[in-house]
C-alpha cells in the first residue's frame, strides 16, 4: 500500500526540523551525528541513498529504499519492497531533488513518518550537492548535441577497457563509424538538418547495441562503439547490423527525408596493441571501406 507523495522541502535560512531533533536523548544525538558525518563522506547520489538508509535504521526499520532522479535518469533500489510505501518528493526552494520512498512489509506509524522527516532533512543539502557534481561530471562527459559520451570519455574508457581485457582474458572490439558524404547533407539541407541527422544516427547506433557496449561521439560525424568480450566477429557482425540500421531508418528532419548511409573500420585487441594501435587499426579499415565505395565495413583482424 502506498501513502500519498509528501513533499520534503528545505529554504535555505530554515533549519527549523534539525532543531526539533535536538531536544532528544544523547544516544539519538550520537545517531543523528552519525548520520550528518557518513552524508559528508560522498558526492555519489546512490551512495548516499545507501548511506542514508543504512543511518535511518537506527531511528525507523524499513526493509528498503527506492530513489528516483528522472532528470539524472537514476533509478536506485536497495532492500527489500514490502507493500506498505511511504514516497517523499524532495525540494530544495523549487529545485526538484527527487523521489525518496521507505519501503516496508508493515504500516508506518504517524510516529515514524514523523521521524523519516525530521531526518530526511539532513540528506537534502548532500544529495543536492551530489546531484550538482553529477551534473557536472555529465556535462564534462558527454556531447550535448547527441547525449553520448565524448572523445574524453572514450580515451579514459579506452585505457581502462584495455586493462580490464588483459586482467580477464577476455576480447575487446572497437568499430570506428563514419557518416557517408557528411558534408554534403550540410551544404544541401543546411546545418540545422545536419545536426539532426547526427542525433538519428547516434540513436540509430544506440539501440543495436547491448547495454556493456559503449558509444561515444569521437569527432564532427564519427562516432565509436567500444565493445568489451566481443571478438572480431561478433564486432563485425554488429558494425553490420549498425549499418542495415542507419541505410533504413527513416531519417525526417524539419520535414524532409534524408537518405543516409555510414561506413565503418573494425579492429579486435592482441596482446600487444596500446589504444592507439587499437584505435588506427580501426581507422585503417574505415579508409579501406570509404575507398571501396562508402555503406559498407571493414574489418582489420586478419583471422576472418
Ligand atoms: P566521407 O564519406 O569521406 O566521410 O565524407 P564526409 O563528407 O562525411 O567527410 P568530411 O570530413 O569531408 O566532412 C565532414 C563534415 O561534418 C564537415 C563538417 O562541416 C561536418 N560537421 C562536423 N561536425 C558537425 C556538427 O556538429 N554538426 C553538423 N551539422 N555538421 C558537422
Ligand atoms: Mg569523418
Ligand atoms: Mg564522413
Amino acid at each position: 500500500m502506498a501513502t500519498p507523495l509528501s513533499h520534503i522541502e528545505a529554504d535555505s535560512g530554515d533549519a527549523s526540523n534539525l532543531y526539533r531533533v535536538a531536544g532528544t536523548s544523547a544516544a539519538t544525538m550520537q545517531l543523528a551525528l552519525g548520520l550528518s558525518r557518513a552524508l559528508q563522506t560522498s558526492l555519489d547520489p546512490t551512495r548516499l541513498v545507501d548511506l542514508f538508509s543504512d543511518h535511518m535504521q537506527g531511528f525507523v526499520s524499513h526493509d528498503g529504499m527506492l530513489y528516483r532522479n528522472d532528470a539524472l535518469d537514476i533509478q536506485h533500489r536497495l532492500g527489500g519492497q514490502g507493500r506498505h510505501r511511504c514516497t517523499y518528493s524532495l525540494n530544495i526552494g523549487d529545485e526538484p531533488l527527487g523521489e525518496l520512498v521507505f519501503c516496508r512489509g508493515r504500516k508506518f506509524s504517524a510516529a515514524e513518518t514523523a521521524l523519516m522527516e525530521d531526518y530526511l532533512c539532513y540528506l537534502l543539502y548532500p544529495l543536492r550537492n551530489a546531484l550538482l557534481y553529477q551534473t557536472a561530471l555529465n556535462m564534462a562527459q558527454k556531447d550535448p548535441l547527441t547525449g553520448v559520451y565524448n572523445r574524453g570519455a572514450m580515451d579514459e574508457a579506452l585505457r581502462r577497457e584495455i586493462g580490464f581485457s588483459r586482467r580477464q582474458s577476455c576480447s575487446l572490439s572497437l568499430v570506428i563509424l563514419d557518416i557517408d558524404l557528411f558534408k554534403s547533407i550540410n551544404d544541401d539541407y543546411g546545418h540545422i538538418i545536419g545536426d539532426c541527422v547526427l542525433k538519428a544516427v547516434a540513436n540509430s547506433i544506440q539501440n543495436c547495441m547491448r547495454s556493456a557496449d559503449q558509444l561515444f561521439r569521437y569527432g564532427g560525424e564519427e562516432f565509436v562503439v567500444l565493445m568489451r568480450d566481443t571478438d572480431a566477429k561478433g564486432a563485425c557482425l554488429l558494425a553490420e547490423r549498425i549499418r542495415k540500421a542507419v541505410e533504413s531508418l527513416p531519417c525526417h528532419c524539419s520535414g524532409a527525408d534524408i537518405p543516409v548511409t555510414i561506413s565503418a573500420g573494425v579492429s579486435t585487441l592482441v596482446e600487444q596493441d596500446t589504444p592507439l594501435a587499437l584505435f588506427d587499426q580501426a581507422d585503417q579499415a574505415l579508409y579501406l571501406a570509404k575507398q571501396e565505395g562508402r555503406n559498407q565495413v571493414r574489418c582489420a583482424s586478419k583471422d576472418l
